[in-house]
């Protein structure tokens, strides 16, 4: 009872907006609810801040959303990305470059922003359960060992893609895809300035990438569908190349299918989920970070009463038009994937160029304004995962 017992004697019992999870949407999520002035608790079941080393690649959006203390993390700017399948290849620079972020800088860097802001911390702190109450939401947790009970008028579920808060909330669960990637040495004819991507439909309706760290390292990964085939895949991937992997990263990423409601009334409290927890992934490319901040700018917005939701609109565009750019290539063949490549062409590439992929409704529209063949191949994806579907 001694979570309850220091509620009460600072007297802000009733504020308390708990958030369940210790990672990206969780640590930005506290940071600003308690710049909006409630009483912050992060609960996280990990026993301190020792995230798992993981190489991520994000848009420049995610300078605009963490402003200077996104640097820390950064390891690389990236200004090209190159398309390859059966032989041909096609290349798009980037006006604007991607970032390549190391989430176990990042994720340190957010705890503190939260906590400098004046958001409390538990660690070694597993949420269990919630219910009711007269006031607003109990929360069952064990704390190192010993089960406690705490109070909150709000809780944020942040704690990723097998999320209990939103299993004991009521929400269904969600799908989720594997995604494994190697770390290795960047081949000497990889430029350290540009991405890889090779559609290899026989092993993946997704793609390989190879985004590099730095001159000398890059992480080269896939996702898949099934999680032993898609480690096979990337190990023969990584052997008919050469290359060594010198470290292995890897987890189960949620499939955005349709728009998980980011809020439900529990009693006279509220519960939130956000990041991976309410699929707030680009299913198209499966980044989750940018989006998850999104999700996080907009529950934090819900919870301190203040903006008009319009964050909460541009993310649910922005992911419905992933759904559709993935339901649209997920049953691609050989033929379609050599098909937009070729159509690629330099008036395609310079839309691509201009508009980053957290711009993916304006960016789709630009590149089929610049092509109208892709519509065409675009309805042929579409139908074939529909006969696919109803076999
Ligand atoms: C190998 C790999 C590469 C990726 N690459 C990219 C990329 O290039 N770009 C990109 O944008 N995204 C990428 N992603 C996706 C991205 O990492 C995730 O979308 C993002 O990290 C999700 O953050 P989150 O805070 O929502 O959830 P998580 O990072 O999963 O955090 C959930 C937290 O909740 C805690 N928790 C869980 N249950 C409980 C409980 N009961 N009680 C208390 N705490 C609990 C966990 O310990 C964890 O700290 C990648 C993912 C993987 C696995």
């Amino acid at each position: 009872m001694e979570a309850n017992q220091e509620q009460n004697q600072n007297g802000r019992n009733n504020e308390q907006v708990i958030i369940v999870g210790g990672s990206a949407a969780g640590f930005y999520t506290a940071a600003k609810v308690v710049q909006g002035g409630k009483r912050v608790r992060v609960l996280e079941s990990k026993s301190g801040l020792e995230p798992e080393s993981r190489t991520l690649i994000v848009t420049n959006h995610f300078r605009k959303q963490l402003g200077a203390s996104a640097n820390e993390s950064v390891l690389n700017e990236i200004r090209r990305f190159e398309l390859f399948t059966d032989g041909r290849s096609a290349q798009v620079a980037l006006n604007k470059p991607d970032l390549i972020v190391e989430r176990a800088k990042l994720i340190p860097a957010l705890a503190r922003e939260a906590r400098q802001s004046g958001a409390e911390m538990s660690f070694d702190t597993r949420f269990l359960g919630l219910s009711p109450n007269a006031n607003g939401i109990h929360v069952q947790v064990e704390s190192s060992g010993c089960r406690e009970e705490m109070h909150a008028t709000s809780v944020v579920g942040a704690d990723g893609a097998a999320s209990r808060v939103a299993r004991t909330a009521g929400w269904a669960p969600i799908e989720t895809v594997p995604l494994v990637q190697a770390i290795v040495r960047l081949p000497k004819d990889c430029p350290v300035d540009t991405t890889r991507v090779w559609f290899v439909p026989d092993d993946t309706p997704y793609f390989y990438w190879l985004i590099p760290e730095s001159a000398e390292r890059g992480a080269l990964g896939v996702i898949g569908e099934d999680g032993r085939d898609t480690t096979r895949c990337l190990e023969r991937f990584l052997e008919k190349r050469g290359m060594e992997p010198l470290e292995w990263q890897g987890a189960r990423i949620p499939v955005y299918k349709r728009w998980v409601p980011m809020k439900k009334r529990l009693g006279k409290g509220d519960v939130y989920l956000v990041g991976d927890a309410a699929a707030q992934v680009k299913v198209s490319t499966v980044g989750g970070i940018v989006t998850g901040f999104r999700g996080a700018q907009a529950v934090a917005e819900s919870i301190l009463q203040a903006g008009r939701g319009r964050e909460l609109l541009a993310l649910r565009r922005e992911l419905s038009t992933h759904w559709l750019l993935r339901r649209t290539m997920h049953h691609f063949q050989q033929e379609h994937y050599s098909r937009l490549v070729d159509l690629l062409n330099a008036a395609t590439r310079e839309t691509l160029s201009e508009v980053t992929r957290d711009e993916s409704t304006r960016l789709l529209w630009n590149v089929l304004r610049r092509q109208p063949q892709l519509v065409l191949l675009g309805l042929r994806g579409l139908l074939l995962g529909w006969n696919s579907e109803r076999r």
